[in-house]
């Protein structure tokens, strides 16, 4: 194991540092050694990990000084992997990076040139960038030498048309970069790179891959290539998510801040923080916690989440000019057989026959045998699309 070395995959935040380490086995494939992350960096920092069956390696509260910001959380994160694998050689490292703006269809291998770009895509995505950048500042500066590559959560949707990546604004905003990025790339990715073997009667053909987590998207695959997506400009377009609302009419916003005097931080912490199912049911923004709940508003949340996830179902379909499968994926997708059976049954029009049983049980294809259109549940793995990336940008070149 690892005698290859390794691929250390980085997902940086504002207040958390998720890592996992990949391991090149003899063959040269990519084997999950280890999993962890650093919460509450610059709060209440605590880190934790696990290995690949689950067990606790470690579990700890840190002192705010030793990861008080995300070049803090990865150094500690490097120094407890050496301590854990002493000897494994680092080859290198691939970062989940939000945006890669109008140029990156691709992850890249990040040099000095790249980097500069990378900062100018900052006021894209002025939340997450900033962060994702800072892990990679820092590991040029304590490992120079470490190749690093950054895949892009917008890179596999640059190739949409053009029209699904315009908004009908005059056509100076389009070239300053107003555009419809679209986001959850490497979840949609790795689900095209997986249905050939997963689902070979509909990876050639016209599929809508739903990624239903606490944030929630769409995205609609003509042969494994992204034709359209729920989100746009920023995550919060589309359907609604666990506190984003998704779509809204921009008429609310100009409401808010023209009548209402809404500041734009104020706006900002509404729009990603207080709204969607947490905001709608005023329980949780969990999906598991409201299906449990028997508040009237919890209920009201979930189906007003079922109503629009099977509205842009039939608009993705639209767009595809008709569907061969569904894929549910993500920590809804994935887990609530309530969720997939309610948003089937408001796709019946469609030609999707559920089964029941298979739906309950999880099983791969969740539709009955004479279904027309096919669903399917396909666990995502945005890490080891990194890892993959990683791989292929450094090693295999
Ligand atoms: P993130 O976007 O944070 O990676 P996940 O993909 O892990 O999110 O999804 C988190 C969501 O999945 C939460 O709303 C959680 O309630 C939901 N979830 C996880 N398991 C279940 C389940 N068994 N039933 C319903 N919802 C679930």
């Amino acid at each position: 194991m690892g005698e290859n070395g390794s691929i250390l995959v980085v997902n940086a935040g504002s207040s958390s540092l998720k890592f996992s380490l990949f391991r090149l086995d003899a063959a040269d494939a990519l084997q999950l050694a280890v999993r962890g992350q650093i919460d509450g960096i610059g709060t209440m920092p605590r880190l934790k990990a696990k290995d690949v069956a689950g067990k606790t390696l470690v579990e700890r509260d840190l002192s705010l000084e030793e990861a008080r910001e995300v070049k803090d959380a990865i150094g500690l994160a490097g120094a407890w992997l050496r301590e854990q694998f002493p000897g494994e050689q680092l080859l290198a490292v691939g970062h989940r990076v939000v945006h890669g703006g109008a140029d990156y269809s691709q992850p890249v291998r990040v040099d000095e040139a790249v980097f500069t770009a990378l900062e100018k895509l900052t006021p894209l995505a002025p939340l997450h960038e900033p962060h994702n950048l800072a892990a990679i500042r820092a590991l040029r500066e304590t490992r120079p030498e470490l190749p690093q590559v950054a895949c892009f959560d917008t890179a596999f949707h640059r190739s949409h048309p053009q029209l699904a990546d315009l908004y009908a604004l005059p056509w100076e905003y389009y070239e300053a970069g107003v555009r419809r990025y679209g986001f959850h790339g490497l979840s949609y990715e790795y689900i095209a790179a997986t249905l050939p073997q997963a689902a070979p009667e509909i990876a050639d053909g016209r599929v809508i891959v739903a990624h239903l987590g606490s944030g929630a998207s769409l995205c609609a695959l003509r042969a494994g290539q992204s034709v359209d997506s729920t989100m746009g400009f920023s995550p919060l377009d589309g359907i609604p998510m666990g506190t984003r609302p998704g779509a809204i009419d921009p008429g609310v916003l100009l409401y808010l801040v023209g009548q209402r005097g809404m500041t734009p931080a104020a706006l900002e912490k509404l729009l990603y923080k207080e709204s969607g199912m947490l905001g709608l049911s005023g329980v949780s923004n969990d999906m598991r916690q409201l299906l449990e709940s028997p508040e009237p508003r919890a209920r009201l949340a979930v189906d007003y989440f079922v109503h629009y996830v099977a509205k842009e179902v039939g608009a993705l379909a639209a767009v595809l000019g008709g569907l061969d499968g569904l894929v549910f994926t993500a920590g809804v997708g994935e887990n609530s057989p309530v969720i997939r059976a309610r948003i089937l049954q408001a796709c019946a029009w469609l030609g999707v026959t559920l089964d029941p049983d298979a739906n309950q049980r999880g099983d791969a294809r969740i539709t009955a045998p004479d279904s027309a259109v096919s669903a399917w549940v396909i666990p995502t793995n945005e890490e080891l699309m990194i890892a993959r990336h990683t791989y292929r940008c450094v090693i295999a070149v």
